[in-house]
């Protein structure tokens, strides 16, 4: 709710005035797990404003394929415990035990909440939700595969973004569409106090006040070249938090899936697998058997990756150049294809012009997640490490969904394991604000000068009169990450890599913006884009090559093995943007459970 434009003494304050806002709650993105926020923090009573860059049905989520994880046994055996072990499992033992029993404990009725408000969700022949096999979800820990992840066709992640927001339009919360959040407002005593954002389509500044400001922002996939995310996944809210001097958590597990389409980049669904495709290389030989012979193309993301790139390597991969595989799909029943999985026919017919009930689709591993984000405990409240206490809490301060690290996907995350992390977690913040929020409280007054970082590093960027444009600086970064930050990781790799990726850090000073005007600005918008993933860029690169190790995605090809006893820890990265300088620490790994229903589940070799 506006309360009027005030004026702000200072030379920026004359040229930018602002709006102010007061709300309860802040919840900047408007994805899965923002409008979950938005819906619980608003039926508590709260006043909640809801910021997003895109309107809120075209985030990122909304693109989400394959479905959602909860053992709902509705197609066979199934029980928490087995997704908690498998989670567990997953994350290569990075995973914090009792964040992960909270996940899968909560996460059935998470999927009935979605069925009640209007979820589509495919069914059973008699009338139930429809599950499917996804990797690295199995039963009885690990003895059999389990058909775990709940679907609306291939088009889980459109149907579950719809009915979300009007869930959160039959509430009081007020949108904020198309407003670009810039910086946190942090207080001298390091307390979040809200948000400074710009409204694209005049130029308008808005300063929001509130007692929580929730991230929401998602992933941060356009630092490299290829990814399987939208352009808007530049994981602003992320790159915040860094400009706040706080730490992001565990940069360097990027997840790469399997089957993105080989040249397109764009994702076909680990639904595929599920539903009993198969992948091949150039001697037609189904090659997972001898990677991971019980599940085979079952098997988690990362393994498949390194598999396929392991194909390649070895002079079997498939087409004129011998740089891709196979992914088969031609075996199966067309009936089914048509209806389990209409989206992904239709992209293979756009994007690789193949028909995917006669011919194999050509795939490639593609950058798909960020397992890496705001270290956060489960009750989505942002944590950083003061002194002795690893898991001290940021006042006012919570984040949620791919821009977290909560950590419930550690090393690895399972696919179908986010979306279900969207609406647990979304539920669980508002829950938490509920609790500790009375509506309407009083706040205390901000100093005058609450917006001046914001606005001096925005006003910067405008007038910024070097000599690269934003997009050549954009495609280095692109180019070093996905060449040095890949599937595969060496230390010569990495150190050159790093030492690339400063080099663009530090050419980011030269950046030019021809645009210098405010409403609609394009340029302007992929600048600060720009500016807040070469940030992130730098903390997963140098995450990187500290973490001598291989562990989930982190794959090493000079430290082969998982090392628990020196690294079973989640990094901390601290990036100063001022002077360009990044310092590492660590938090130690949550090795308990929330409750005493289930035991912690100690480190083994990780086979399938
Ligand atoms: C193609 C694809 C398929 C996938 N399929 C699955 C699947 O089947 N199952 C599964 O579990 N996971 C899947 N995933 C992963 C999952 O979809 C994402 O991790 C998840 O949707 C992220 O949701 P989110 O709410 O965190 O963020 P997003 O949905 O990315 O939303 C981010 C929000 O933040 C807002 N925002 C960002 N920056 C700003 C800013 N500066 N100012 C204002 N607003 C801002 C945006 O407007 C947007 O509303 C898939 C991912 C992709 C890319």
């Amino acid at each position: 709710m506006a309360e009027g434009t005030v004026n702000n003494p200072s030379a920026l304050g004359t040229a930018y005035p602002i709006t102010d806002h007061t709300y309860d709650v802040v919840v900047v993105g408007a994805g899965g797990a923002g409008l979950r926020a938005v819906v619980g923090c608003s039926e508590a009573g709260l006043r909640t404003a809801c910021i997003t860059k895109v309107f809120p049905t075209r985030s990122h989520t909304v693109a989400a394929q394959g479905g959602i994880a909860a053992s709902l046994g509705n197609m066979g055996r199934d029980d928490w415990r087995f997704h908690m072990y498998d989670t567990v499992k997953g994350s290569d033992w990075l995973g914090d035990q009792d964040a992960i029993e909270y996940l899968v404990r909560n996460a059935p009725a998470a999927v009935y909440e979605l069925e009640h408000w209007g979820v589509p969700f495919s069914r059973t022949e008699d009338g139930r939700i429809y599950q499917r096999p996804f990797g690295g979800m199995t039963t009885d820990f690990g003895k059999g595969i389990a058909q775990r992840t709940c679907a609306a066709a291939d088009r889980t992640g459109h149907a579950m973004l719809h009915t979300l927001y009007g869930a959160a339009l039959k509430h009081q919360a007020e949108f904020f569409v198309e407003y670009f959040a810039l910086d946190l407002i942090m207080d001298e005593e390091g307390r979040c106090r809200g948000i400074v954002a710009l409204k694209m389509d005049d130029g308008t500044i808005h300063r929001f006040r509130a007692h929580r400001t929730i991230l929401a922002t998602g992933g941060y996939g356009r630092a490299y070249f290829t990814a399987t995310s939208a352009h808007t996944c530049t994981g602003d809210g992320n790159a915040m938090v860094l400009r706040a001097g706080l730490p992001l958590q565990d940069m360097e597990f990027v997840q790469f899936h399997p089957t993105g389409i080989y040249g397109a980049g764009c994702l076909i669904t680990e639904g595929a697998r599920g539903e009993g495709g198969y992948l091949t290389n150039s001697e037609g030989e189904r090659f997972m058997e001898r990677y991971a012979p019980s599940v085979k193309d079952l098997a988690p993301r990362d393994m498949v990756s390194r598999a396929m790139t392991m194909e390649i390597r070895e002079g079997r991969g498939v087409g004129k150049r011998k740089d891709h595989i196979f992914l088969h799909l031609d075996h199966l029943d067309p009936k089914i294809l048509a209806e389990r999985l209409p989206g992904i026919s239709e992209s293979a017919r756009i994007f690789a012009g193949v028909d995917l009930t006669k011919e194999p689709i050509p795939v490639l591993p593609t950058v798909h997640y960020n397992m890496g984000g705001i270290p956060t405990n489960y009750h989505g409240e942002v944590l950083t490490k003061k002194g002795n206490d690893p898991d001290a809490i940021v006042p006012g301060l919570m984040a949620l969904g791919e821009a977290a690290c909560v950590s419930v996907h550690g090393a690895n995350r399972l696919g179908s394991n986010s979306l279900i992390d969207l609406v647990v977690f979304g539920r669980a913040a508002g829950l938490r604000c509920a609790e500790m929020l009375k509506p309407g409280e009083k706040h205390a007054d901000l100093p005058a000068d609450s917006a001046e970082k914001a606005l001096s590093r925005f006003d910067r960027l405008r007038y910024a009169k070097g000599g690269t444009p934003t997009a050549e600086l954009r495609l280095s970064m692109q180019r070093v990450m996905q060449n040095d930050c890949a599937v595969y990781r060496t230390g010569t790799s990495l150190a050159e890599g790093k030492e690339k990726i400063h080099q663009v850090w530090q050419s980011a000073d030269d950046v030019r913006v021809t645009d210098r005007s405010l409403i609609w600005n394009s340029d302007l918008i992929e600048t600060l884009e720009f500016d807040n993933l070469i940030s992130q860029a730098v903390v997963t690169m140098d995450g990187a090559e500290n973490r001598t190790e291989s562990r989930g995605a982190h794959a090493r090809e000079d430290f082969p093995n998982r090392d628990d006893q020196n690294w079973m820890k989640h990094t901390l990265a601290w990036a100063d943007t001022e002077k360009k300088s990044v310092s590492i620490d660590y938090r130690p790994v949550h090795t308990y459970t929330m409750s005493n229903d289930v035991q912690y589940i100690e480190p083994k070799a990780r086979v399938y």
